[in-house]
């Protein structure tokens, strides 16, 4: 087989590798993502050159994890990460290896490697290196530890949920013995820490496919040994799929009835994630009392909404509700966005009052946002005033 596989950069540095007579070729998800005929994202590139002999070989060099063998090389202004080939020790905790030994055999390299799919390397010739069954894994779309399967998830238990990730994104299945193994081993992923887990999730949730992951993961019994996870997947499954990751991380609090603050907590989220979730939370307790109103629209981002809306709609199996398109018709239809749009600002209202600055301009704006959402007067400066100097003094 012959084909250009990799982008120019990255086929650039395994060039120069070779002049310079070490070996290098590509590996890992872009190789696997190259035979599924999906568009390449990073290319990983694996070489018998040791870190400080990558280095040697290019002007521009950014040390990552020289320890593990990652160099990320510049090459016309595109980073490439290359890495060492490498066997690593024994692991005692379930996670990392003790100690990592760079090595000058490719296999020894692939060995150590996740899942066949995962362990294929390519050649700058477009020849694919495939020890491990790899190529008929993929044919057969199957997720198969390398070597013995409950071993290596005894070496680093991320892997169990790597394999129920992949079904969700390639909509592969477990081949049988790794399914068993997870199963087996399901209660190892609690030595994990979140962040990995985190990244994985994301991946996950952003997958074409997630509830065929959340079927394996409640079948292995995974779930039940997750920091944070619904013990019955069923309300999730049908959540799914999702647009974006951060909606699959919403859909999950909702089907395990968590709170925002212990999602966000546990899984040590983003302030915007952790926003991004408790305004779900709160639009969708409204929502499962009634249809939005126009300041809901007004308080709240589309993409909250359409979220709501959603959970309300496989939750609640309901008829009634509002389309993507006429969610974003009626948001885009509303006089203003935000404050920011009146055509009046607090200075404004001290202006016309004769009063200084408190709490009072706040809370007028308030109103003042309401009268034009509601269309009692339109956002006009004048016409605000009208109304504003009309309601103000009759307040006093
Ligand atoms: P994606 O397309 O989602 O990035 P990927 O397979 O490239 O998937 P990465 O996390 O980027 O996943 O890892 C790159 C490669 O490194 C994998 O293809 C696999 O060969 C190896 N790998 C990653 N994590 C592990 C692990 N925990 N154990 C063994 N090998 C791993
Ligand atoms: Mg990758």
């Amino acid at each position: 087989m012959t084909e250009r596989f990799g982008t120019e950069p990255s086929r650039e540095v395994i060039r120069f590798l070779e002049e310079a007579g070490y070996e290098a070729v590509f590996v890992g998800g872009a190789v696997r993502d190259h035979l599924l005929g999906k568009p390449a994202k990073d290319m990983d590139i694996a070489t018998s050159a040791e870190p400080a002999e990558v280095k040697s070989v290019f002007p521009i060099t950014v040390d990552i994890g020289t320890d593990h063998g990652t160099v990320l090389v510049m090459m016309n202004g595109e980073p490439i990460e290359t890495t060492t080939y490498r066997t690593e020790g024994t692991y005692t905790d379930h996670r990392r290896p003790d100690d990592v030994q760079f090595v000058k055999s490719l296999k020894e390299d692939l060995r150590r490697r996740d899942f066949t799919i995962n362990a294929l390397a390519m050649t700058l010739d477009g020849e694919l290196i495939d020890l491990f069954g790899g190529k008929t894994d993929m044919e057969y779309r199957l997720i198969r530890a390398v070597g013995n399967a409950a071993d290596r998830f005894n070496e680093d238990a991320l892997r169990m949920f790597r394999a129920v990730r992949f079904t969700a994104v390639l909509g592969f299945d477990i081949e049988e013995k790794t399914f068993e193994a997870i199963r087996d081993n399901a209660d190892q992923i609690r030595y994990i820490s979140v962040e990995r887990l985190k990244a994985e999730m994301d991946k996950l949730f952003a997958g074409n496919d997630p509830a065929k992951a959340f079927m394996a993961i409640q079948k292995t019994g995974l779930n039940f040994h997750l920091p944070l996870f619904p013990k019955e997947t069923e309300v999730l499954c049908l959540t799914a799929p999702y647009e974006t990751a951060i909606e699959g991380w919403a859909c999950f609090m909702i089907a395990g009835e968590f709170s925002a603050a212990d999602i966000g907590r546990v899984y040590k989220l983003s302030n915007a994630e952790k926003a991004f979730l408790s305004a779900v939370k709160e639009a969708y307790a409204i929502r499962v009392k009634n249809h939005f109103t126009i300041e809901d629209y007004y308080r709240y981002d589309l993409d909250v909404l359409m979220t709501a809306e959603k959970l309300f709609r496989t939750n609640h199996n309901a008829r009634e509700t509002v389309s993507t398109a006429e969610m974003k018709r009626l948001k885009q239809s509303m006089p203003i966005q935000s404050a920011a749009d009146l055509a009046v600002d607090g200075r404004k209202l001290m202006e016309w009052t004769g009063q200084s600055g408190g709490r009072w301009i706040g809370e007028w704006i308030g109103k003042i946002e309401k009268a034009v959402l509601h269309d009692t007067c339109k956002n006009v400066t004048n016409d605000i005033k009208e109304w504003f100097l009309y309601e103000f003094n009759r307040e006093k």
